[in-house]
């Protein structure tokens, strides 16, 4: 397992890794009560930028808002989350790209199963940027464990506790030999990976999952969303069958640790001719370059 970089922010300060504790008596242990986010760091020379820093506070936000941890709003602002991982990079010494893990765990003390005023936390780490899927080429499995509804934990909020539900089915995957998983809603229809959102190509038409079907509302998601539509690229988001990405001319995935990586094989199918597809690459190839020099679109910032 990686180890996190030495200095850790917890709380208002910059603390050592081995020091960075929440209590065994948290709601945020007890009940995976704390909300999350991982956001890519570059490194090039001595500069160092961010990727839709702003969009990624924001949906920490509205996912406290959805939970009802209302302290965060509180007492964060977007301006303080900037100062906060400024500071954090500063303090460690950056020799290769890495991720950094913000959340906001409820660090109230036996509190019962509520969150109304509860008191929270921030802790934000680093550590390498190690994609989480193969890049060239990965294999899928649909998984027998259903996706968490928007009426159960919504996917939307990016909840620690709902991560069960991603472990379950990426272990199935692993277990299975294949290297992630497709989840699946009640009703059978895609949804998105364990930690990824998923695209196919059928007829030179993009599509995927629209925001209401059970799935995280990805910034990468949402940045391949716009650059295909620049590009001119018919872009169709909308309910998705399991057995179109079995006839798809192209599949491939975005997400912060998953890149935006190509499928070539689903359930045993082969994707197409098995090799990655050219949309897809093309799109791939946009999407790494506007993570480290986008300035059309204001979405890097220098730390
Ligand atoms: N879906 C899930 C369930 C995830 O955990 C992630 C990773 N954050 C994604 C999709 C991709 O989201 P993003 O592009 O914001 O990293």
């Amino acid at each position: 397992m990686a180890k996190p970089y030495p200095q850790v922010y917890l709380g208002d300060r910059l603390v050592p890794a081995e020091a960075a504790h929440v209590s065994v008596a948290s709601s945020a242990v007890l009940y995976g009560l704390s909300v999350y986010t991982v956001f890519p760091v570059f490194v090039a020379g001595s500069a160092r930028t961010v990727f839709r820093l702003e969009d990624h506070f924001r949906r920490m936000v509205e996912s406290c808002k959805i939970i009802g941890m209302d302290r965060f709003d509180q007492e964060w602002d977007y301006d303080r989350f900037r100062a906060a991982t400024v500071e954090l990079v500063a303090a460690n010494e950056l020799t290769e790209d890495v991720f950094v893990r913000a959340t906001v765990h409820v660090v109230e003390s036996i509190p019962g199963t509520r969150v109304r005023g509860c008191d929270i936390q921030v802790s934000m780490f680093i550590y390498p940027a190690t994609p989480i899927v193969p890049q060239h080429g990965m294999r899928l499995k649909s998984s027998p464990w259903r996706r968490i509804p928007d009426n159960a934990i919504p996917s939307r909020a990016k909840v620690n506790g709902a991560y069960v539900n991603s472990v379950l089915a990426k272990q199935d995957a692993i277990d299975s030999g294949y290297d992630d998983c497709v989840f699946l809603d009640g009703n059978g229809h895609v949804c998105e990976l364990s930690a990824a959102n998923i695209f196919l190509v059928r007829g030179g038409t993009l599509i995927t999952p629209d925001v209401s079907c059970d799935i995280l509302d990805g910034i990468n998601r949402r940045t391949i969303l716009t650059l295909a539509a620049e590009d001119g690229i018919p872009v169709r988001e909308r309910t998705v069958d399991l057995t179109e990405l079995y006839i798809a001319d192209e599949v491939f995935v975005t997400g912060t640790s998953a890149g935006c990586a190509p499928v070539t094989e689903v359930d045993g199918r082969t994707v197409a001719d098995g090799k990655p597809g050219p949309l897809g690459q093309a799109l791939r190839k946009r999407h790494a370059d506007a993570l480290r020099t986008d300035t059309v679109h204001g979405w890097v910032t220098q730390l």
